[in-house]
């Protein structure tokens, strides 16, 4: 038996067109909903991420403001920007592209964002907020493997998790969405003393070490639904000694697919899900404000 794959691209399509059709009501009242991303510096990274965020935030209808400041902007001024984002009505969600040039401190300029226009949900307001089960949102990525494990149909409530990271965009949010919603969790990280006798435990498992291939066989038990948060690009090496490059995840799908009852691919999985979640949380600022 081999598991079923989750699909991570149609769950997106289905969360694009439910936000598409939430903006389109609001612009029939004449409103229209708007991101802003705050670009610090020029680089690659943050461009190319911005440039495919605004394609999708267009693609249903999402006004995307890039607001650029140079590299040489110092913290007074980026909080004095984002400071002008909060108080702007026609700004709904605002996030901070990464990464921020060296000498800022993201996370104090995130905590800076307005909590009801932090859209990624990582600032100490929101994420106390899902600590305590009033979440407005959940951090795109936690969220996006939440919705994940929701469309196999199966109900958490009662089932043994186990969450394999505890950062603060992905492990510890995710955990708190799992309590939330009535399963036992287990989070492991780095000095967790036996990862495979943990994991093993897990009815649901959510890989989030950005480890390649940290997860085989030996971590899972039989049924069990198998989350991949990771995102790797690694040098693979054909028959031939060809070599190119593939994206992976933190689990060995080989060895885990038989095993598993249902399983996230990577590419294909969570991360279509997380930037398809920007845009309904962005949604759902606008809604609320
Ligand atoms: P991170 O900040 O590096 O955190 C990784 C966590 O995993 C840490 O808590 C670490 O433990 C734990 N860990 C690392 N190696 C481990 C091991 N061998 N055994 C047990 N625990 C281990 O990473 P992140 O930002 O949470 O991201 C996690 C992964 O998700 C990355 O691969 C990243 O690329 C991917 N990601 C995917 C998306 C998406 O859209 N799908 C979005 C964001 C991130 P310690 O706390 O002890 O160090």
């Amino acid at each position: 038996v081999s598991a079923r794959l989750i699909d991570g691209k149609a769950i997106a399509t289905k969360i694009r067109t439910q936000a598409a059709e939430k903006l389109a009501s609001q612009r029939s009242r004449g409103r229209t909903v708007c991101l802003a991303a705050v670009m610090l510096g020029d680089d690659p990274t943050a461009a190319t991420y911005a440039r495919s965020q605004a394609k999708d935030a267009e693609s249903i209808g999402l006004n995307y403001r890039l607001v650029q400041l140079p590299a040489t902007a110092d913290a007074g001024q980026v909080t004095s920007m984002i400071d002008t984002l909060n108080r702007d009505a026609s700004v709904h969600g605002i996030i901070l592209q990464m990464p921020v040039p060296k000498g800022l401190d993201a996370f104090e300029l995130q905590q800076r964002i307005a909590p009801e226009k932090d859209v990624e949900g990582v600032c100490a307001a929101n994420l106390g907020m899902l600590a305590m089960g009033r979440a407005r949102w959940a951090p795109c990525t936690a969220a996006a493997a939440f919705e994940c494990l929701r469309e196999t149909g199966i109900n958490p409530a009662g089932k043994r998790a186990v969450v394999v990271g505890r950062s603060n965009i992905v492990g510890k949010p995710l955990a708190m969405l799992l309590i939330n919603a009535h399963a036992t969790v287990t989070v492991c990280h780095t000095r967790t003393a036996n990862l495979a006798k943990e994991t093993r435990r897990a009815e649901i498992l959510v890989a989030a070490a950005g480890s390649a291939g940290l997860i085989g066989a030996e971590h899972v038990a039989p049924g069990a639904i198998v989350i991949d948060v990771g995102i790797h690009r690694v040098k693979v090496r054909d028959a031939a000694g060809v070599e190119s490059t593939k994206t992976v995840g933190d689990v060995r799908i080989d060895e885990v697919a038989p095993i598993a009852s249902h399983l996230t691919p990577v590419p294909g999985g969570v991360g279509p899900v997380t930037v398809a979640m920007l845009l309904a949380n962005t949604v759902a600022a606008a809604a609320a404000i």
